[in-house]
């Protein structure tokens, strides 16, 4: 009997209308939709009418529920795989899946769509060319610590994901481990609160905790010097605070900075009225 196919399908990382067409049909027709989060898959499945059979598949049942699955698919099932949010085997489960059916040579199929690492890089102004996806960085500092220093010399734009309350401690730590570069924190992608913050770590860091340290982020940092241009940027809170040195109002300082740097003028307006407010 012909293997069924392994599809991995993309869902949205925060708005349901990032659902492609194929990835809703292709749900539709699967003969078992294996889900990280069975309750959280559903509101999204009964959201498209997608009404295909549905079982678990996390972290912590992968060895039981990746041999049946295999089972299904050996049978001839079409299984399809999604995670909670994005692409699934990216920073989520499904990677030992993918690579036990490629070696009983199933066809794994993919359903590409969203996926905050790239949606990040792609609004993020930081050099696009080349990157370096690193994933979480380990909890403990110190291991935290060893692992950034490990990135300071990565090719390209460094992007990170990091859990909500532990935004504030890492963006220290790229202060302290990769020295300054410029440092893209982009927040609640795709939903209503969706906000970048963009400065040195320590600026970013300051403004995380200025009451917005909830959501959910990617951390975007320059590459080192000799990779690209970004990093040898004066940091733009150097160039607001000079500005105003200057004379110039709040106002000017951010039309001066924003033509000099590109960055959004609504986030370089609200930096110069903070960096006002601390002279
Ligand atoms: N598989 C997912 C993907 O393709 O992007 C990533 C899953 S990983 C468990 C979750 C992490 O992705 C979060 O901690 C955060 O770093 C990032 N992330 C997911 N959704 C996001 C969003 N809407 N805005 C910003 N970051 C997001």
């Amino acid at each position: 009997m012909m293997p069924g196919n392994l599809y991995i399908v993309a869902t949205p990382i925060g708005n349901l209308e990032d659902m492609t067409f194929r990835a809703v049909r292709v749900l539709k027709e699967a003969d078992l939709i294996a889900a990280e989060d069975t309750r959280h898959s559903r509101k999204l499945l009964s959201h498209y009418s997608i009404t295909t059979q549905l079982t678990s598949y996390y972290d912590h049942n992968q060895a039981i529920k990746g041999e049946r699955i295999l089972t299904a698919l050996r049978e001839g099932r079409n299984v399809a795989l999604v995670s909670d949010a994005g692409t699934p085997c990216i920073s989520d489960p499904g990677y030992q899946l993918v690579r036990d059916a490629i070696a009983e040579g199933i066809r794994v199929v993919p359903v590409p769509g969203p996926n905050a690492a790239i949606a990040a890089l792609s609004v993020s102004g930081l050099p696009t060319s080349s990157f370096t996806f690193a994933g979480f960085p380990p909890v403990k500092e110190g291991k935290r610590r060893t692992f950034l220093a490990s990135l300071a010399t990565a090719i390209g734009t460094v992007i990170l994901y990091e859990a909500p309350h532990r935004v504030v401690d890492t963006l220290s730590d790229i202060d302290t481990v990769m020295g300054n570069r410029q440092v893209v924190v982009m927040r609640e992608l795709t939903k209503i609160y969706e906000e970048s913050l963009s400065g040195t770590a320590i600026s970013a860091r300051e403004q995380m905790l200025a009451g917005r340290e909830r959501g959910e982020v990617v951390i975007l940092i320059s590459p080192a010097a000799e990779d690209g241009q970004a990093s040898n940027r004066p940091d733009p809170d150097e160039q607001l605070k000079a500005a105003l040195d200057k004379g110039h109002t709040v106002k000017e300082a951010t039309a001066l900075v924003a033509a000099a740097t590109g960055l959004p003028r609504r986030e370089l307006y609200a930096r110069a009225l903070l960096l006002r407010d601390q002279r």
